[in-house]
């Protein structure tokens, strides 16, 4: 058994999401923490994030994949940049304990010119300050596509970053199958290899969640275009295989294709056809 959910809208609140989800046939769901193309967050009500908590425990959800938004850029060049994100950073870790216990996701950054290098420190550095000890929430690195100077386009640049996390308790991978396949790791024809290899150089105890998607693009094309579940290049069959792989069950798996709900709703019967 997996946990499946798609991306969702937080305009109308946390416990909304959940009703939502559970209107799509879902048990776990993704959400931006704020305007994904802008700064500012919303005032969070505590009276409506418990009645999430007490909808999830009710509804047996799995863990809820919430996504930093898209501006947040830990390794930046410019240090107005890279400030502005390690605050939204750390600012989103104190939110995220009103729902307590879930994954945040995020992009590790693009270097923009400086190199890898120089930006898998400023990563961890940023994780390293945002980060506390009495925080319940997991980080999730997301692996990317490795599109323009993308940092995350490996399983060992990932590594790289983790190994200079401090808190290594509460730090882990999100596994974006569009971004692994576009960024080389062919899991239509070599999926059990392309999952050793992630245990051999990340662990596969730090998976923790699944961005379950197709791709428009061939293997290695480094692009980052989503599709409907088998829709795309990666296919149907192949994303049963990831679905249903013993090694990942248990976790959340969202989809972020580009669908309505009535599409969501769709692929998530489908893929509850495919645990039958
Ligand atoms: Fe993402
Ligand atoms: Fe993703
Ligand atoms: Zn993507």
């Amino acid at each position: 058994m997996i946990y499946i959910g798609n991306h969702l809208s937080s305009s109308k609140g946390f416990e909304a999401m959940g009703e939502m989800a559970l209107k799509l046939e879902g048990d776990t769901f993704a959400f931006f923490t704020r305007n994904p193309r802008g700064g500012s967050a919303k005032a969070i009500e505590t009276e409506d994030a418990s009645a999430l908590v007490a909808l999830m425990g009710r509804e047996h959800f799995g863990k809820l994949v919430a996504h930093a938004p898209y501006t947040m850029n830990v390794c930046a060049a410019k240090p107005d940049i890279r400030e502005f994100s390690r605050n939204v950073l750390a600012e989103d870790l104190e939110r995220m304990e009103y729902v307590p216990g879930n994954y945040y996701n995020f992009h590790p950054g693009s270097h923009v010119g400086q190199g890898e290098d120089v930006a898998i420190p400023l990563i961890a550095d940023a994780i390293n300050r945002a980060l506390r000890p009495e925080h319940t929430t997991t980080v999730l690195l997301e692996t990317m596509a490795g599109k323009g100077s993308e940092v995350g386009r490996s399983f060992e640049e990932l590594q790289r970053i983790i190994e200079l996390v401090e808190l290594k308790d509460k730090i882990g991978v999100c596994f974006d199958t569009c971004h692994v396949w576009d960024g080389g790791y062919d899991i239509v024809n070599h999926l059990d290899e392309v999952l050793e290899e992630f245990d051999r150089v990340i662990g596969l105890d730090r998976l923790k969640a699944v961005h379950f998607n197709d791709s428009m693009n061939p293997c290695n094309s480094h692009k980052d275009r989503h599709q409907k579940i088998g829709e795309g290049a990666i296919g149907a069959e192949a994303l049963r295989r990831v679905a249903t792989h013993p090694l990942l069950q248990g976790k959340p798996f969202i989809l972020e294709t580009p669908n309505d709900d009535e599409g969501y709703a769709r692929e998530i019967a489908m893929i509850r056809e495919w645990m039958i």
